[in-house]
């Protein structure tokens, strides 16, 4: 924009379209991509002033780069942070995240109902430096409060939770984080600024899985860490600059272009899940809906309040176990079988035998996880069409065929 001091007077759709933009003296009107790895100084002052920090300016693009910038600065204005941090992956936002603000014998209290890959993170790495982890139920309060312990640092949650769309008080978390001294981290790749800012509801950290809906075309893999200046633009962007998991420009770019059309995206995905968890909800083959959106969700009244809408993740019991759930996948046609999300694509998974195969049974019970759940990512076809590539295979299941 014009005058970057501006950006608090905007609406998202317009942050999303243009915030942090810079034009090169070529005037183009898309955002450039930069594929260079270094950049050229006028002068060995001028190079020893930038090494320095005395003065700003692009280095070398492990950690500045012109188009990965413009898309860090859109995102930290969407999600009305001070700092944003873009990096390889997901996962490397939530390892940069850890390992830039914790130390050995530091402790982080989790939500038991969190990406599987952080767990393993959490579980198999972060302890292997001495960081461990406790896991909670995440609609418990009660519980975070009684699992934090004085080394305690960090409590992490995404909300709302996959495959069983449970939700997470963040304005209630932060307060409980902060009267003990610990930072709140939300992963919001479910909702995306558009539908749920949770640094606005006091968490201090957001991370994003840009992968998922920000691309939302299924093309690029990465991710973003946002923040307050001190604790990402310094500690977590000083991690990346010596450990370098970085967002490549193009994937940046590609990035940014997502962002352009997130709010109308988020809005059609709203409006699709909608339709079908309502569909399915009277469906005689159904048992159950897992949607924020339905009064029968026990959350609704927290969803309505945190969140502007209430996503694109729809989750069922069918009746029957896992022979019936499989007998409905297996009969789709147009939706894809795989563990993806966020896509214009629906897609759909059985947690029990897939994301959650690993669990024992036992587990897999205590996590609400029955055997005849299926998830769908809700995409942008036609709801008609979705809702008949379902109904081919529950019509069977209700008529025993
Ligand atoms: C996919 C995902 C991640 C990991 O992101 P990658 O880009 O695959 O590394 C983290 N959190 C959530 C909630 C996710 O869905």
């Amino acid at each position: 924009m014009k005058n970057k001091d501006n950006d608090k007077e905007y609406g998202l759709a317009t942050l999303a379209v243009r915030a942090g933009q810079v034009r090169t003296p070529e005037g183009e009107h898309s955002e450039a991509i930069f594929p260079t790895s270094s950049y050229v100084f006028g002068s060995a002052r001028e190079a020893a002033a930038r090494f320095a920090g005395d003065e700003p300016g692009n280095i070398y693009s492990r950690f500045t780069n012109p188009t990965v910038r413009t898309f860090q600065d859109r995102l930290a204005a969407m999600e009305g942070g001070e700092a944003c941090v873009a990096t390889a992956s997901g996962m490397a936002a939530i390892l940069a995240t850890c390992l830039g603000l914790l130390r050995a014998g530091d402790h982080i209290v989790s939500s038991r109902s969190i990406f599987g890959t952080t767990t393993v993170l959490f579980n198999n790495y972060l302890a292997r430096c001495g960081i461990e982890t406790t896991y909670v139920e995440l609609s418990d309060n009660a519980a975070w409060e009684a699992a934090i312990r004085p080394e305690t640092r960090l409590l992490f949650l995404e909300t709302p939770s996959n495959p069983l769309t449970e939700l997470g008080d963040v304005r209630a978390l932060a307060e409980i984080a902060h009267a003990r001294d610990c930072l709140l981290v939300v992963d919001n790749c479910f909702c995306t600024p558009i539908l749920q800012r949770p640094l606005d509801q006091g968490a201090d950290i957001v991370i994003h899985s840009a992968t998922k809906y920000l691309d939302g075309q299924g093309r690029c893999v990465g991710g973003a860490v946002v923040g307050d200046a001190e604790r990402v633009g310094q500690e977590v962007f000083g991690f990346l600059r010596t450990a370098g998991p970085t967002m490549s420009p193009f994937n940046a770019w590609v990035f940014l272009k997502g962002l352009e059309t997130l709010k109308v995206r988020m809005q059609a995905h709203c409006v699709n899940a909608a339709g079908l968890a309502r569909w399915l909800e009277v469906h005689p083959a159904v048992e159950r809906v897992y949607y924020p959106g339905l009064e029968s969700h026990p959350q609704h009244a927290l969803a309505r309040e945190q969140q502007s809408d209430f996503g694109g993740i729809v989750s069922f019991d069918v009746k029957g176990g896992r022979d019936a759930a499989w007998q409905v996948i297996d009969a789709t046609e147009l939706l894809s079988i795989t563990a993806n999300l966020g896509d214009t694509k629906s897609t759909i998974t059985h947690p029990a035998t897939t994301t959650h195969g690993r669990l024992t049974p036992e587990a897999r019970a205590d996590s609400g996880i029955g055997d005849g759940l299926i998830r769908v990512a809700v995409g942008l076809e036609d709801i008609d069409d979705i809702r008949a590539d379902l109904a081919r295979g529950l019509d069977a299941v209700a008529d025993g065929s």
